[in-house]
């Protein structure tokens, strides 16, 4: 039997909306309902009544989002649902992911899974599992099932986010392989040569643990290499794919790439411009994008500095560019941080603005959901204004489709890229 969760009449118009979460501030009632199940969903319409049936949802007795829905009717087998729906998003890809063997696979609500993210790395897929009905025993094994199904593959790693372990009151795990060809979940890796097992745990009975898993792939003819286990957060910002192409189209001449990271940027404007620059405040980042250059046979600079510092100090030095692309990390985590993040963008944007030569390119993301596309709008106009120029929109953009955003969820629509002229 499945638990009913009843919340508000304002958590309901929220659902109506189109939207697929309730927030805790509106469950009135989750007596019964365990971490992590799957409950019906029933909105209160007092005692005289009994509550309204909204759909199927999974509850978390953690998360602020206390429920995801996942049906807007009774759901009879949630394991078969789940594996429909990754097929779904495997299809989905199918479609338009063309000229790359990297991209996202399933991006949670953005695919009706919520608390799903799996990538694609060439014959790689790396997972992240974020909500507690994701992780149970039962889930982690009918996705990790359905998911190894897919074609070309070597192996499928978890990458574990701690903090979002510790929020939604996950036991600790570690990051790994949790399946590779030929093989079941924690079973050792034996003849899988592609796979080089480090370590040695012989004679404890356990799998010896494996920490080396490279591949290399490749976007929009732009090769980079992946390390499945190394200690960076995310593999590559596969968010930005389409984005890269985009400003490699408009860029020519000396170009500036700020927040390269591990060069996604810069790689791809080293196809269309003279003289290109990396600047990051990571060392490991900048030193894999040398790698990715090396491998691209390229050669470009990499600056290891504070963005807001350096671009200050080229701006008032009178240093010129004809491109610029501005990707900082996201500055507005939470609505708190709406005006210090508005201050930092228009300060990059600015100090980016004085440096273009007319007729510059000037490309300016946010990935901080809280700034919506308007006030990024506001914020780099009032920049324009400030540094006395005249910008025209080439192209106003957002995530790759890998990355579907979905009407009535507009968390699922967060990045912002102009590509700006400047005159
Ligand atoms: N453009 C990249 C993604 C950028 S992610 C791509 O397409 O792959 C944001 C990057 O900003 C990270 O690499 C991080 O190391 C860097 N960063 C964060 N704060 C910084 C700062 N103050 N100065 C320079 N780099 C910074």
């Amino acid at each position: 039997m499945t638990n009913e969760v009843v919340i508000s009449r304002r958590g309901a118009e929220r659902i109506r909306a189109g939207h697929v979460w309730v927030y805790r501030s509106d469950v009135a009632q989750a007596e019964g309902a365990a971490p992590g199940s799957v409950v019906t969903v029933g909105e209160d319409r007092g005692r005289a009544r009994p509550p309204h049936a909204l759909g199927t949802a999974f509850y978390s007795s953690a998360s602020e989002i206390a429920l995801r829905m996942i049906s807007r009717g009774p759901v009879s087998d949630v394991f078969q649902l789940v594996r429909e729906r990754i097929r779904a998003a495997v299809a989905y890809r199918g479609i338009f992911v063309r000229e790359a063997n990297a991209y996202r696979v399933i991006f949670s609500e953005g695919d009706f899974l919520p608390g799903l993210i799996v990538d694609r790395y060439n014959d790689i897929l790396s997972m992240q599992v974020l909500t507690q009905a994701m992780d149970s025993t039962e889930m982690r094994a009918a996705v990790i099932h359905e998911l190894g199904l897919g074609t070309d593959l070597r192996a499928i790693v978890e990458r574990v986010d701690a903090r979002v372990r510790k929020l939604e009151r996950l036991e600790d795990r570690d990051s790994g392989i949790v399946w590779q060809t030929g093989h079941a979940t924690g079973s050792v890796a034996t003849g899988v040569s592609p796979v080089e097992v480090v370590g040695d745990t012989a004679g404890s009975g356990r799998p010896a643990p494996q920490n080396k898993l490279n591949t290399e792939f490749q976007m929009n003819g732009v090769r980079f290499l992946f390390d499945a286990l190394s200690g960076q957060k995310t593999g590559a910002f596969l968010d930005q794919r389409e984005n890269y192409a985009a400003a490699a189209h408009y860029a020519c001449g000396e170009a500036l790439d700020v927040f390269c990271y591990q060069g996604g940027f810069a790689l791809h404007l080293a196809r269309t411009c003279d003289k290109v620059t990396g600047v990051d405040s990571s060392r490991p980042a900048l030193e894999a994008a040398e790698k990715n250059a090396v491998l691209n046979g390229r050669e470009l600079e990499w600056i290891e500095a504070n963005a807001f510092d350096l671009l200050r100090d080229y701006s008032d030095a009178g240093k010129k560019y004809d491109c610029i692309v501005l990707d900082p990390p996201a500055f507005a985590k939470s609505k708190r941080d709406l005006a210090t993040a508005v201050r930092g963008y228009k300060e990059l944007n600015l100090r980016a603005l004085k440096m273009l030569r007319p007729g510059g390119i000037l490309v300016t993301c946010s990935c901080s959901y809280h700034v919506s596309p308007e006030t990024f709008l506001e914020t780099v106009h009032a920049a324009a204004l400030d540094s006395h120029r005249n910008l025209r929109i080439l192209e106003n953009r957002g995530a790759a489709k890998d990355h579907p955003s979905v009407l009535g969820i507009p968390e699922t629509a967060y990045l912002k890229c102009l590509v700006l002229s400047v005159s």
